[in-house]
């Protein structure tokens, strides 16, 4: 793979981590178009949640941050803040995506009017969400992330602590766009027929699949709020998964999302008990709202969402398929 070959080699950042504070920080990759946007949701995070614990937080973008982005989230931010520049080869479509077949499929979709179906900057958007993020040098300290988007409203009422202990946490699940990911479940299926060893024996794979895996429901996490382990990210079987899809070229030649890319890999390489919902947590995330409503916790929360619009069993949900693996 050619980024294995990059120049680009991570090196570390001294980050100290105070006794009860989990060895996590709040991600954010926006751009500096996204300012306004970018303090109000740091903002409501800080309110809401980080006025109590200060976690760092770190932006990325593939182009430097302007002084004023700087400025203006730093802040509003309780905790310390880093800037991180996204590697060229981390970012861009890679040289040996054959451009005019990755064209041909864009215009195609511009015509099926799949959301993003033209972008490219989406794409390398979703690549990089899949396998490099968590290789940038600022994250290399650091164990978990709450990834957060500008403007999201994040976290009503929400707990990270030293007790978080999963892969992947989730406040969202829904189907994909099939249009957006036709090869990516045989491109799985092919990857677990060469690797058996990396398919955890008490995997969620029945969230996915209605038919023992034969086909794929398009069930995943939303991952525009994500708390996750980076060491599952880092780790062997989702390093070599990575590679396999990413050699295909399925990120460029259709429109691979990282969530489903997460989301298989969570369910197929982590034992179920790894994935976490976190229905305490309040989220947003247009045009879908999550609202904690058992148990008294919107009350004890001082929650400010509607409970009655949260999307739990929306007909569009997944929880229904998440609920049967529980
Ligand atoms: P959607 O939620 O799928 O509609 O996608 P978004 O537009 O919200 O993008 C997902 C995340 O990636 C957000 O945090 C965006 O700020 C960020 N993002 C999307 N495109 C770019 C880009 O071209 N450059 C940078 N730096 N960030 C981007
Ligand atoms: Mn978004």
């Amino acid at each position: 793979m050619p980024w294995k070959n990059s120049q680009y080699k991570p090196n570390t950042v001294d980050v100290t981590i105070p006794p009860g504070r989990a060895n996590a920080t709040i991600l954010m990759l926006c751009r500096n178009s996204d300012t306004d946007n970018a303090v109000r949701s740091i903002r409501e995070l800080e309110d809401k949640f980080n006025r109590k614990y200060h976690y760092p937080i770190v932006f990325l973008n593939e182009e430097e941050f302007s002084e004023d982005f700087k400025k203006r989230v730093t802040n509003v931010a309780s905790g310390n803040v880093q800037f991180g520049l996204i590697p060229h080869d981390h970012w861009f479509q890679p040289d040996w995506i054959d451009e005019a077949r990755a064209t041909a499929s864009r215009n195609k979709m511009v015509q099926d009017n799949i959301i993003y179906g033209g972008s490219v900057s989406y794409r390398n958007m979703c690549r990089f969400n899949s396998g490099f993020f968590y290789r940038h040098p600022l994250l290399q300290n650091y164990k978990w992330y709450w990834r957060v988007e500008p403007w999201n409203n994040p976290g009503l009422y929400a707990q990270l602590t030293t007790t978080i202990n999963h892969y992947l946490g989730f406040t969202i699940t829904m189907y994909e766009y099939h249009a957006t990911i036709p090869t990516l479940w045989d491109t799985v299926k092919q990857f677990t027929k060469d690797h058996p060893e990396y398919v955890a024996p008490h995997n969620a794979m029945h969230y996915m699949s209605d038919n023992g895996g034969d086909s794929y429901n398009l069930c995943h996490f939303w991952s525009n709020f994500e708390i996750a382990s980076m060491d599952f990210w880092r780790g062997e079987a989702y390093t070599k998964y990575f590679e396999y899809l990413d050699a295909t070229g399925g990120f460029y030649y259709e429109r691979w999302g990282d969530a489903p890319v997460h989301s298989i890999a969570a369910a197929l390489f982590a034992n179920k008990t790894q994935i976490h919902f976190f229905d305490d947590i309040g989220y947003e995330h247009n045009p879908y709202t999550h609202c904690p409503k058992g148990n008294g916790k919107w009350a004890k929360g001082k929650c400010s969402c509607n409970p009655e619009r949260s999307f739990d069993y929306d007909g569009y949900s997944c929880m229904r398929q998440w609920d049967r693996i529980q």
